[in-house]
């Protein structure tokens, strides 16, 4: 096979799971990253249908299995604490609002991390600044050091992609906001929970959450507002104090979370959006991830796709023999269907997740309750298997070997 000169940006899940898949190829694989290093911890992510595929394609099963988190399904609560509805894992066959293989993206992107090949060359604390394409390759150029050529540029730098910046063009092109403004990070937290995902929703389209962490004692707390008029605060503090603002009456655990969220080491925010694009390629560029296609929080399919895209675009690689843009014909073309579907938010979207008024918030609870009695079990179904909905092709390549690969030789130093 040809072999590439490969520029990976972003470290988080679709890179390194892009980066092992062609390292494993033989592609020369960078992977440039803007954090200091490996981002451990973060959000609960999960391995559903396809993505789940994919991991026992990588030969990773095991190592993921061994960081799975331990949950016993989902609970609405009052503002006293009172559970309104539940929603246990073992619902919709362990595929439900809470499924029964969750990990936290920061476990998932350490073990995928861990299975690279030792060639793949990490650059931390890095970004690139411009890329410039001509006939024969892409000239990357970066915040610090020379510029470099590669064959190809792949964009799995999320929401806010610096490639697809460079590539395709302004954010505004692309990002189709959801109307929810959403931060998360850990907390510490005497009270327990118990493995329950427990989420109060208030009146003004007010979310408040928290998950299972693997610690005991430390819970992944969610705080979300909709139909939150005036432009978004961009910085931390106006971040914090937004939220302060609107939870200050909200009851139940809010005050812990407000206070512990100031002092969280891993406080992150976004206004949620999906990223629209009709082509995620162009030229030598492909946007794996929810760079190219993030479907938003809401569908719980976004490390699907990323999985997915990574081991569909290094598997059209390896069947164009190297060539690059067959492959990224292929890699939109095959992805494509499977993105639209993907992206379609569960029924409401942010109204439904998140809604403004009593009678709204009681409906939501309603909703809850019925939807594990039939016959809204039988009606919701199909949206819980939307993570099987592609076909994945079964690249024979030699980043697909069968088997298991030891991921604990490997640590963050480089
Ligand atoms: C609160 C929350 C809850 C979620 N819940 C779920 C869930 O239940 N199930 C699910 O499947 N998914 C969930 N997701 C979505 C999931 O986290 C993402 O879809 C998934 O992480 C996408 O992986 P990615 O590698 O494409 O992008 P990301 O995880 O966003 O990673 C992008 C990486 O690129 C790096 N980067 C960014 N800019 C640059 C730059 N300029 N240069 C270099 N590097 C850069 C970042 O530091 C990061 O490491 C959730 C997301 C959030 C925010």
């Amino acid at each position: 096979m040809n072999k590439l000169r490969i520029l990976i940006s972003g470290a988080s899940i679709a890179g390194p799971a892009a980066a092992l898949l062609l390292a494993r190829q033989g592609h020369a694989v960078t992977v440039v990253e803007r954090a200091p290093g490996l981002r451990e911890g973060g959000q609960t992510v999960d391995l559903r249908g396809a993505g789940r595929t994919v991991i026992e394609r990588m030969g990773l099963t095991a190592a993921t299995d061994a960081r799975l988190l331990r949950q016993r399904g989902f609970a609405l609560v009052d503002a006293r604490g009172r559970r309104r509805a539940e929603v246990p894992v073992t619902a919709f066959d362990g595929n439900g609002i809470v499924s029964s293989r969750e990990i936290l993206r920061g476990d998932l992107a350490a073990v995928l991390f861990r299975a690279c090949p030792p060639g793949v060359e990490f650059r931390w604390g890095d970004t690139v600044t411009a890329l410039t394409e001509d006939h024969d390759g892409v000239t990357a150029e970066f915040e610090t050091g020379a510029p470099q050529r590669f064959d190809l540029v792949v964009g799995a730098d999320g929401l806010g992609s610096a490639v697809r910046r460079a590539g395709f063009g302004p954010d505004s092109d692309y990002l189709d906001p959801i109307d929810l403004r959403y931060a998360w990070f850990t907390a510490e937290l005497d009270a327990p929970i118990d493995g329950w995902f427990l989420m109060h929703t208030a009146r003004g389209g007010r979310v408040v959450s928290v998950r299972p962490d693997r610690v005991p004692g430390r819970v992944k707390a969610g705080l979300a507002i909709r139909g939150f008029d005036g432009a978004a605060p961009r910085d931390r503090d106006a971040q914090w104090r937004m939220f302060e603002e609107q939870f200050a009456d909200l009851g139940w655990l809010t005050p812990r979370l407000l206070t512990a969220m100031r002092t969280a080491d891993d406080f992150a925010y976004a206004d949620l959006a999906r990223v629209r694009m009709d082509r995620f390629v162009t030229g030598r560029i492909a946007l794996v991830g929810d760079a190219g296609y993030s479907p938003t929080p809401l569908t719980g399919l976004g490390t699907t796709l990323a999985l997915v895209g990574a081991y569909v675009l290094a598997g059209s690689l390896a069947q164009s023999d190297g060539a690059v843009s067959p492959a990224l014909d292929h890699y939109q073309s095959v992805l494509r269907p499977f993105v639209a579907t993907a992206q379609r938010l569960p029924p409401g979207g942010a109204t439904g997740f998140a809604p403004r008024s009593r009678p709204a918030i009681a409906m939501g609870a309603w909703s809850y309750r019925a939807m594990t009695t039939w016959p809204f079990d039988r009606m919701l179904a199909p949206l819980f298997t939307k993570a099987d909905g592609i076909d994945l092709p079964d690249y024979a390549t030699p980043g697909c070997q069968s088997g298991s690969i030891s991921v604990m030789n490997r640590t963050n130093a480089r």
